[in-house]
């Protein structure tokens, strides 16, 4: 696995897909979580917000596995065998950070 981290400043900035440009964190949408085929997870340190079916299958542990044991979830999405670009930016919470993830 490999992955290639981007920091985002701002806490409210839009995530764009580095492959189709849609939107998949979109703050002018009541639903702002809005996944294209490239998405491989939207996460924060607290657990996940989306995570795509194919890339829960490539995580050592399953979504609901890491929300019960309370695991690390940057760990979690880092060790998954999947080439990534990571998006990660301020929760605006306390240090919290939500990531978004993409397949390349
Ligand atoms: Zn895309």
């Amino acid at each position: 696995m490999s992955f290639k981290l981007k920091e985002l400043d701002n806490a409210t900035e839009n995530v764009l897909c580095p492959i189709c440009k849609h939107k998949a964190l979109n703050w002018s949408e009541e639903q702002y979580i809005q996944p294209c085929e490239h998405t491989a997870f939207i996460a924060l340190d607290l657990g996940f917000e989306y995570v795509a079916d194919f890339f829960e299958d490539e995580m050592q542990f399953s979504v609901d596995e890491i929300h019960d044991q309370s695991l690390n979830v940057f760990d979690a999405i880092t060790t998954a065998h999947c080439n990534l670009t990571i998006y990660k930016m301020p929760l605006g919470v306390a240090n919290y950070n939500r990531y978004v993830g993409f397949v390349m």
